[in-house]
């Protein structure tokens, strides 16, 4: 199947772990540039390097903080000024939290807010305009299954992730006109080193190990009893990017082992 991507340039938040390095990697192996941006400048560019060596692509790093707006128009510009622009936008940076709703203050809903919702808004307004100068493009925003069937634990990531999900489908109806294609994925558990690390600290002096706690997790919410590894949700984003997705406008895609409890 040729997705035609070779050539395109793509911008990924969040893409030096997880399911955004797994993306960039799955675009990087397809001939697309990438623009990468994450917090901590070591390991994004060492994943950077990578790519390179690995694909012979483009790859722009850029260390930043996707909540801060100062950072991401240094980012914009840093992206004008090496590729002229963009087709394919991916705002896939973001983290679960932690919280009760009657302790959790302003700030704390506020950082969320920015993190899920104002970065996809602020990067789409600002690289819309090249996509239009290119006569296309695609955006794709990694919602989660969080976003329709919420976990007790993380009202805030609940509600500002339902919330990225309603943006994208607004996104969706004013950018198709102009020939760029707006979606959602949502993805169930996907196996990244975080969970990992998350199951590592739980289980420490306990008789449970990591993988049995993972696989308890796995056991408990998702029919096919597995976790996702993050390759197997780049796989749906790659697709999505392509051409041969052409057709998908304005949706919303679980790509959960199905773990949705509901038909939508
Ligand atoms: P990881 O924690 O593995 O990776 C998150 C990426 O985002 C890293 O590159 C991280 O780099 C970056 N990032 C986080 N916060 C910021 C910030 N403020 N500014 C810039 N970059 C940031 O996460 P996943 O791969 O698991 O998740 C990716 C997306 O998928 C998230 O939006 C998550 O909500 C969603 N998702 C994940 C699921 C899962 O089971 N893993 C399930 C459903 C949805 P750095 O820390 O250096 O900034």
């Amino acid at each position: 199947m040729d997705l035609e991507l070779n050539g395109k340039v793509a911008v990924i938040t969040g893409g030096s772990v997880g399911i955004g390095l797994a993306i960039a990697r799955g675009l990087a192996a397809e001939g697309v540039h990438l623009t990468l941006c994450a917090r901590n400048g070591e390991r994004l560019a060492a994943e950077a390097r990578a790519i390179r060596d690995d694909f012979g692509v483009e790859v722009l790093d850029v260390a930043l903080d996707v909540t801060s707006p100062s950072d991401l128009n240094g980012l914009v510009t840093a992206i004008y000024a090496r590729f002229g622009g963009a087709d394919i936008l991916i705002n896939n940076a973001g983290t679960g939290s932690e919280e009760k709703i009657l302790e959790a203050e302003d700030d704390r809903w506020q950082y969320y807010w920015d993190l899920h919702v104002m970065a996809a808004v602020r990067l789409a307004r600002a690289l819309a305009p090249a996509m239009i100068g290119r006569g296309g493009g695609v955006v794709l925003n990694n919602a989660s299954i969080c976003a329709t069937q919420p976990l007790y634990y993380e009202p805030i990531y609940n509600t500002t992730k339902a919330a990225l999900v309603m943006f994208s489908k607004c996104l969706a109806n004013e950018l198709i006109p102009h020939n760029i294609r707006v979606n959602t994925v949502n993805p169930g558990l996907v196996r990244t080193p975080d969970w990992y690390k998350t199951a590592t600290i739980i289980t420490e002096g306990t008789e449970q190990t990591a993988e049995e706690f993972l696989q308890g997790i796995a056991d408990q919410y998702a029919p096919i009893k597995r976790f996702a590894s993050p390759e197997e949700i780049a796989d749906f984003f790659v697709f999505l990017c392509s051409a041969r997705a052409s057709y998908s406008v304005g949706s919303t895609y679980y790509v959960d082992g199905g773990w949705l409890n509901v038909i939508t």
